[in-house]
C-alpha cells in the first residue's frame, strides 16, 4: 500500500482542471498604507503569536535538537533568497519573478534539508483541490501553491509558509519511504508519520481532524520554527 503517497492538505479529490501557467493573472503590485516591510513584519509577529506555544515544544530532547538544526538551515534559505533587497522588490515584481525566487527558495530548502525538491507548480488550487487551499504535496517532489498567494504580495508571508510547510510534508513522505536517509529522525518519529499518512485525514470529518493530526501539527510546528529563525536573521 503506498496510501502515504495520497495528497496532504487536500480537502477535496484532485480534479483535473489545472490552470495553465499561461492563464495565471498578472501580478499585482503592493498598495497598503505601511510600507511592504512593516506590514511584512507585523504579519509575522501575528503568525507567530498565533502559533503560541506550538513553536519550539512539544517533542523529546532528542528530536528537538534534531529539528533545531533543520530548522536553522531551512532558515538560512529563506534568508538567502528573501533577503532585504528581495523584500523592498517583492511588492512590484511580477508573478514571473516571484515565481522564480519560490522556486529558488524550495531549491535551496530541499538541499538544506536533503530531500528531493523537483520544483513547484503555481496553479489555481481552488479549482483543482478545493476552496481555501493555499498549497499541497503528493510525496513526489513538486510543491504546488494557489497562484492567489503570489498574486497578492501582501500574501508573502503564506508563500514562505506554505512552501516550508509542504517542504516538511515532502521530508516526512520521503523519511516514511527510506528511514535510512535521515538517521537522525528518530525511527519512532517516522513510524508515527507513517501510521498517520496511511491514515490521513484531509478533513472530511471536519477540520480539527485534519487539524490535529501528527503530521500537520508537526508540519506546522516546523514552518513556525523557521519563520522564527528567518525574522531573527534578518531583524524583521
Ligand atoms: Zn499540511
Amino acid at each position: 500500500m503506498n496510501d502515504w503517497k495520497s495528497a496532504n492538505d487536500l480537502q477535496n479529490d484532485v480534479g483535473n482542471d489545472v490552470k495553465g501557467k499561461g492563464e495565471l493573472p498578472e501580478g499585482q503590485d503592493y498598495k497598503g498604507e505601511k510600507s511592504f516591510s512593516e506590514a511584512f513584519s507585523d504579519a509575522i509577529n501575528s503568525f507567530l503569536e498565533s502559533l503560541g506555544e506550538l513553536i519550539g515544544v512539544q517533542k523529546s530532547k532528542e528530536a528537538r535538537e534534531v529539528d533545531e538544526t533543520l530548522s536553522e538551515k531551512a532558515a538560512d534559505a529563506m534568508a538567502e533568497v528573501f533577503d532585504q533587497k528581495t523584500l523592498q522588490e517583492w511588492g512590484t515584481m511580477t508573478m514571473e519573478e516571484r515565481q522564480a525566487k519560490l522556486s529558488e527558495y524550495y531549491s535551496k530548502l530541499g538541499q538544506s534539508l536533503g530531500i528531493d525538491a523537483k520544483g513547484v507548480i503555481v496553479e489555481d488550487c481552488a479549482a483543482t483541490v478545493g476552496e481555501g487551499v493555499l498549497g499541497y504535496n503528493s510525496g513526489d517532489g513538486y510543491l504546488h501553491i494557489d497562484f492567489r498567494n503570489l498574486e497578492d504580495p501582501s500574501k508573502l508571508l503564506d508563500v514562505l509558509n506554505t512552501t516550508t510547510h509542504e517542504a516538511r510534508h515532502q521530508l516526512q513522505s520521503e523519511a516514511i519511504a527510506d528511514p535510512s536517509r535521515f538517521p537522525e529522525i528518530s525511527p519512532s518519529l517516522i513510524k508515527e508519520w507513517e501510521h498517520n499518512m496511511q491514515n490521513y485525514d484531509n478533513g472530511q470529518f471536519g477540520f480539527e481532524g485534519y487539524y490535529n493530526q501528527g503530521v500537520e501539527v508537526d508540519a506546522r510546528a516546523f514552518a513556525g520554527d523557521v519563520i522564527n529563525g528567518y525574522k531573527a536573521k534578518l531583524g524583521l
